[in-house]
């Protein structure tokens, strides 16, 4: 099944044409669970790992926050199994009365939680994006490579998980490591990424309203701008039309590689690369939600179409399971310069 995101409900070069030159292509990924190979483009999927080459462990510091008990992969897969069976039967009853007496008995002892892990802990996949699925995925450099794998440490690092980027050729893996080590535990839950198949897209986006000119973010808020295009827009964004731009025209939310960073937890900060002062690219934004509260209009035609079926989990339309700060995005940037230069993780 394929997704598509709905036309934009303006156009918004024809109202300022200024905006024409700052265009970029996003590719949303559109995840939903399934059932990926190492063969396929995924979240939280097996990895093409050459079988001859170590698996990525993470030294820490792994710093124990005295409040949360973290909780073993197999215990979160379980207690999202049970979740799902529950939500599966009939709700006129209080939710409590929809757990077996079995099912009750393994929540608690799930939620008694994993010891906390010592040692170097090994790192879990989170996407794995094939540039035969993602054409604008480019190596940074002249580093010719098709592959992007994205593993994380499923701990703080201090406030999200530590990643760790890797590009390669699909051509030079001949043999496949099948059964990689999984961490002993994760922090929370919501590190685990349930296994998604994808579905790119691409569509167009404009910068964050804060990181255009004065000049224009003038021209964004002023309404009979709007109206003197003939564009037909809703007033309900009579009073602040730049939150018309930024729900609707500028950003696409949710899974995506490439565009704009998108901003909301802070201010427009620059990403530099700290190796050799390069501005960073946005390479993927993981996301918690593919879409929420003023941003719905981006839901795929197919999503709308079949509405029981498009708000797994909580956070809604959190098909992923990832849960990062509480509904925040962590976006990788990286150096055009060279794929070796540290890329640059920003939760926004
Ligand atoms: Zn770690
Ligand atoms: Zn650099």
């Amino acid at each position: 099944m394929s997704r598509t995101t709905p036309p934009r409900p303006v156009d918004v070069t024809a109202v300022f044409p200024q905006l024409a030159p700052l265009v970029r292509t996003a590719t949303r990924l559109h995840p939903r669970p399934g059932s990926p190979t190492p063969h396929d483009s995924s979240v939280g999927g097996p990895l093409l790992w050459p079988a001859d080459e170590p698996w990525p462990h993470c030294d820490g510091p792994h710093v124990w926050d005295q409040v949360n008990a973290p909780l073993s992969p197999e215990d979160v897969r379980l207690q999202r199994r049970i979740q799902a069976a529950v939500a599966s039967r009939p709700h006129g009853i209080p939710e409590t009365a929809r757990y077996t007496p079995e099912e009750q008995a393994t929540n608690e002892r799930i939620n008694a939680g994993h010891p906390w892990p010592v040692g170097p802990i090994a790192m879990l996949p989170v996407a794995q994006l094939y540039g035969r699925d993602v054409p604008l995925l480019r190596p940074p450099g002249r580093f010719g490579a098709d592959l992007l794998q994205v593993l994380w440490c499923p701990f703080d690092h201090p406030a999200h998980p530590r990643t760790a980027l890797f590009w390669r050729s699909v051509a030079a893996v001949t043999d496949v490591l099948y059964t990689p080590p999984e961490p002993p535990a994760v922090q929370f839950p919501g590190y685990l990424p349930e296994p998604c198949l994808l579905e790119p897209e691409q569509v167009t986006e404009y910068p964050h309203v804060m990181e255009l000119s004065t000049e224009l973010q003038q021209q964004l808020g002023d309404w009979s701008t709007w109206q003197t295009a003939g564009a037909a827009v809703d007033s309900y964004y009579a009073p602040a039309p730049q939150e018309l731009y930024t729900d609707k025209l500028s950003i696409a939310p949710g899974w995506k590689a490439g565009g704009w960073t998108r901003w909301g937890l802070t201010d427009p900060v620059p990403r530099v690369c700290s190796a050799c002062g390069t501005e960073a690219e946005p390479l993927l934004t993981i996301a918690t939600t593919e879409w929420g509260a003023g941003t719905d209009n981006w839901a795929p035609e197919e999503d709308q179409a079949n509405p029981t079926a498009t708000l797994p989990g909580y956070p809604p339309a959190n098909y992923t399971m990832i849960d990062l700060a509480r509904g925040y995005d962590l976006q990788l940037h990286v150096c055009p310069a060279s794929p070796d230069h540290p890329h640059i993780e920003l939760i926004q």
